[in-house]
């Protein structure tokens, strides 16, 4: 079998997936979407009210805001592949519970090792945690980390950046970075040694226009309280 009819066995396999409570109240389960050869996957947190409603990934109001940032760093979505760390959406939009994501484990490892991107670009504090033990969003994003064999980008979740001005700007930055990180390496990337940490180059500003609005409360507290605390980068713990 290849790696796509795998791709699209799971895909059938999530959208009638019992492993979890999410099931019962799913419109649709949202697998993700993409080739299966790419070299840049993201991974955002769980599908919300129109993810839900069609089945697609960021398709709302912060799917719109990662379009633009997608195109910031000289991308579009026929590029990438793009999913969640859960696949059905949580009632109200709140955090995944543990039982949650440990549920959906499975399917996002198997969509990794399948499509096996060189570089993973996590969307928000949630997706983070995956690959990266104890770092603090505020103080890591932007960055790019050695997990295994891959490279990892830990950016802002974008629906965050649009209640929060000064995040959307920090975002379209860290997009505007990757865009050169991508273009320097020529998606062959570079083996970083240590620090295993390092903060993407510098690069010429791009102002992009956000009007929509969504809602991200809980990741928006957290990343205020961490902003309040102005504490200094932490040592990174990664794998
Ligand atoms: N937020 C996410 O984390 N994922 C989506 O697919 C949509 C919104």
């Amino acid at each position: 079998m290849t790696a796509d009819q795998r791709l699209q066995e799971i895909r059938q396999e999530i959208s009638t997936c019992q492993l979890c409570q999410l099931a019962k109240g799913r419109l649709n389960a949202v697998p993700g979407e993409g080739p299966s050869k790419v070299d840049i996957m993201f991974i955002g947190e769980a599908p919300g009210f129109h993810e839900n409603r069609q089945g697609k990934p960021f398709v709302g109001q912060a799917g719109q805001f990662l379009d633009e940032l997608l195109q910031a760093a000289g991308l579009n979505r026929d590029q990438v592949y793009i999913t969640n760390v859960v696949k059905c959406r949580p009632p109200n939009n709140r955090d995944p519970l543990p039982e949650e994501l440990k549920a959906c484990q499975r399917y996002l490892d198997e969509q990794i090792a399948l499509l096996d991107p060189q570089v993973i670009v996590t969307l928000g504090r949630i997706s983070m945690a995956k690959f990266i033990t104890g770092g603090r969003i505020s103080a890591i994003h932007g960055r790019t980390h050695n997990v295994g064999n891959r490279k990892v980008v830990t950016m802002y979740h974008p629906a965050a950046a649009l209640h929060q001005p000064n995040l959307r700007q920090t975002l379209i930055e860290d997009f505007a970075r990757l865009k050169r990180f991508i273009n320097t390496s020529n998606t062959t990337l570079p083996d970083i040694k240590e620090p295993e940490s390092v903060v993407l180059p510098p690069t010429p500003e791009v102002t992009l226009t956000v009007t929509a609005q969504e809602s991200k409360k809980q990741e928006e507290k957290i990343i205020q309280k961490e902003s309040e605390e102005q504490k200094p980068p932490e040592q990174l713990s990664l794998f």
